[in-house]
């Protein structure tokens, strides 16, 4: 594939531009994914704090502005809310900021993600994306896959396809296949080409959803208010209870399609489990058949034992009353005399 052959991909990927002003996208994604690096890239200025640390650098959901092409951007990115932790106050906190920062709803979610490391931790990212947002999220989102440099100019679809990753191309298909790679160390116009292709593709996405942006029951919530922002302290507790009962709502709809894959993979299992059980159950009635033969040796060889001992003992008792009345008799007969 040639070096300027587009590496996005998607129902839309021209460079027709949906109407409207301000377009709002949300960088999610696992810590470490690049997401703020993709938020300056695409805003083409370092508004995120972006460099490979041990610890996540971004500690809050933050907004950068900027204008692409007569458009005005909004990126919200975000932190480490993605990953496996708790429930805590933290976390509905964020979400709660993210919320705020993207109402009255995203244009656009980014899931960022490496390009050949969607690991487990990103799986997870996904699922607690769907948890915060809701699970119609994914009709919303773009995959961007960092570190574009790595495909050395091959094909991105070709590498998808290709790959072994199951859960990677689920995702991707979950997603309409709009898929994107971005390298955030580009520079000139192959930075901006990237960028170009990344708005062709959130246009068309817009176009097929009728240039609506994504909502859900908490964006609506926040409709309410003025500036769309959560607002007084009333309003504050009245989101966060609505946000809780929300991703608790989520959380079960995303794990019951792993209950049913349980259950598919019971029932496919199923004749061998039964053909086990069978065997097993006839193992152990063999066992206790031999036990049960045993214990019978045992016991009939127990019986004639004491059978022999109490014959014996007839047989010296006997003897023994025999000799006895012998020697009485004659004893008898001399007192006699
Ligand atoms: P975040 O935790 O998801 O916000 O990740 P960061 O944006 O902080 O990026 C983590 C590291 O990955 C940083 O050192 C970035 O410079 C690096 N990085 C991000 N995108 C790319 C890319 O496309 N190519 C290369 N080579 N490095 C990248
Ligand atoms: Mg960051």
């Amino acid at each position: 594939m040639d070096q300027n052959e587009s590496h996005c991909s998607g129902p839309h990927t021209n460079s027709q531009r949906a109407s409207g002003s301000e377009l709002r996208i949300i960088l999610v994604g696992k810590t470490g994914a690049g997401k703020s690096a993709t938020g300056n890239s695409l805003l083409g200025k370092q508004a995120f704090e972006s460099r490979l640390s041990a610890q996540p650098l971004t500690e809050t959901c933050s907004e950068g502005r900027g204008s692409r092409a007569e458009r005005e951007m909004v990126i919200i990115d975000t932190p480490g809310i993605f990953s496996e932790k708790d429930h805590s106050e933290a976390l509905y906190k964020e979400v709660q900021r993210c919320y705020s920062l993207s109402a009255p709803g995203p244009h656009a979610l980014l899931l960022v993600t490496q390009l050949g490391r969607y690991t487990a931790q990103d799986q997870q990212a996904v699922r607690r994306v769907q948890e915060i947002f809701g699970g119609d999220a994914m009709r919303h989102t773009i995959v961007l896959f960092t570190h574009k440099e790595d495909l050395s100019g091959g094909s991105l679809m070709d590498y998808i396809r290709d790959s072994d990753n199951k859960a990677l191309r689920t995702l991707v298909a979950a997603c309409g296949g709009r898929v994107c790679a971005f390298n955030n160390r580009a520079t000139g116009s192959d930075g901006d080409d990237q960028v170009e292709e990344l708005m062709g593709l959130t246009e068309g996405l817009m176009m097929e959803r009728r240039g609506g942006h994504y909502t859900n029951r908490l964006y609506s919530l926040l409709q309410g208010s003025k500036s769309g922002s959560v607002g007084s302290e009333g309003k504050l507790k009245d989101f966060r209870e609505n946000l809780i009962e929300y991703m608790e709502i989520e959380r079960r709809r995303t794990t019951m399609p792993e209950a049913n894959c349980l259950q598919r993979a019971l029932i496919k299992t199923q004749p061998c489990i039964l053909f086990c059980i069978r065997l097993y159950v006839k193992l152990l009635i063999l066992l206790f058949c031999i036990l049960y033969s045993m214990c019978n040796m045992f016991y009939s060889l127990l019986f004639s034992m004491c059978n022999l001992f109490c014959s014996l003992l007839c047989i010296i008792l006997k003897k023994l009353i025999m000799i006895v009345r012998r020697t009485s008799v004659p004893e008898c007969r001399s007192s006699r005399l």
